[in-house]
């Protein structure tokens, strides 16, 4: 007999990084800012009309593009703006993954894009990553329906240099690469600079880690001008107005102010250095992070033991029970404050 319940969708969704709302907790499992956002943030939140609230938000985001060219070589036609880099990727997917032939992406890497692809049954194969979880560009040269690389890739935190993305892309002329700079602004360098060279790239970045406002849900994407018309349709087909006029204001107030922005990466790259020279003195092997997180290992040690024991004392980090990686932690970079407690307590499970 037939039912509703064979009618409707079932989907295994992503499972992000949990939220505890226990007090006093050390936070370092979804590679938030530890700082607050800019000032300016607050000021545009304060000063912002709340009469505007009665109207639709601009589609048009002008005063955030105005704010986003400051900083990259782009016009207002090469930008699409969203409610996270999750839903401009989500889109970006539906958009631009549209062939016979299976999409790529690391074996290890962020695991939304496989949810998205079955989401939209999209076919992808995964390339595995080498014995350093660096990814080969040279694996990317074959037959494919597109390409989505996290650069720096997590939770490895490896980048790769800009070269290696160009020769990606080179090789990959009649498909769309997609580029996923979530954590760019810690140590990597953007591809950005590659757009008015190469017309099947699309560059994703978010406000969510390097400006410290995840809380507020903006996130773009920089590419020329025919893909970012495709991408406006798609969304066009889905809900017309994606980002609301607080949140546009706020990215704006968060855009401007670079100057902040550069110092709150500079100290978070400032904590990593040090993290990672603590961790190398107690046995810990660290992959070479261009995060705003490092993915550590201890050949000493069982990571989900030390996981569940650093729960235990209130510090939160990630732990992946998938191949490859389960013997590795992946920790955010917290204040200078967290990070001395984090080790602290890894020296006492460490019985040091
Ligand atoms: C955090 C993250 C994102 C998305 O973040 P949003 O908050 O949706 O902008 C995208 N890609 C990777 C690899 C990430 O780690």
């Amino acid at each position: 007999m037939s039912t509703w319940q064979d009618k409707i969708r079932q989907v295994v969704p992503y499972v992000p990084g949990e939220q505890p709302q226990i007090k006093d907790i050390i936070k370092l499992n979804t590679n938030e800012c530890p700082y607050p956002p800019s000032p300016q943030v607050k000021k545009a939140i304060a000063e912002y009309d709340e009469s505007q609230l009665r109207k639709y938000p601009s589609f048009a985001c002008r005063e955030l593009k105005a704010a986003l060219r400051k900083t990259y070589p782009v016009t207002d036609d090469m930008l699409f703006l969203g409610n996270g880099s999750d839903e401009v990727l989500a889109l970006c997917f539906l958009t631009f993954f549209n062939s016979d032939k299976p999409v790529l992406f690391p074996d290890i890497t962020y695991s939304f894009y496989d949810v998205w692809c079955d989401l939209y049954n999209i076919k992808y194969k995964t390339v595995p990553v080498n014995d350093k979880f660096e990814i080969v560009p040279q694996d990317y040269f074959g037959e494919n329906g597109g390409i989505v690389i996290a650069n720096p890739n997590a939770p490895t935190s490896i980048c790769m240099p800009l070269e290696s993305i160009e020769e990606i892309l080179r090789h990959n002329r009649d498909v769309i690469v997609i580029v996923d700079e979530a954590y760019i602004d810690f140590g990597g360098v953007s591809a950005v600079s590659l757009l008015d060279r190469y017309d099947n790239l699309a560059v994703v970045q978010t406000f969510s880690k390097s400006r410290a406002l995840a809380g507020i849900r903006v996130g773009y994407a920089m590419a020329g001008k025919p893909l970012i018309d495709a991408l406006e349709a798609v969304k066009n087909s889905f809900n017309s107005y994606t980002l609301n006029s607080l949140s546009q204001a706020a990215a704006a107030a968060a855009a401007n102010d670079t100057k902040y922005w550069q110092e709150c990466c500079g100290k978070i790259k400032a904590t990593r250095t040090r993290l990672i020279g603590e961790l190398s003195a107690l046995g810990f092997d660290t992959l070479p992070s261009s995060a705003n997180f490092i993915f550590t290992t201890n050949k000493d040690i069982n990571a989900a033991e030390l996981f569940e024991y650093l729960r235990s004392k209130g510090v939160i980090v990630r732990y992946f029970n998938k191949p490859r990686i389960s013997g590795y932690l992946r920790i955010s970079i917290g204040t200078d404050a967290e990070t001395d407690r984090l080790v602290q307590e890894i020296k006492a499970f460490l019985g040091k």
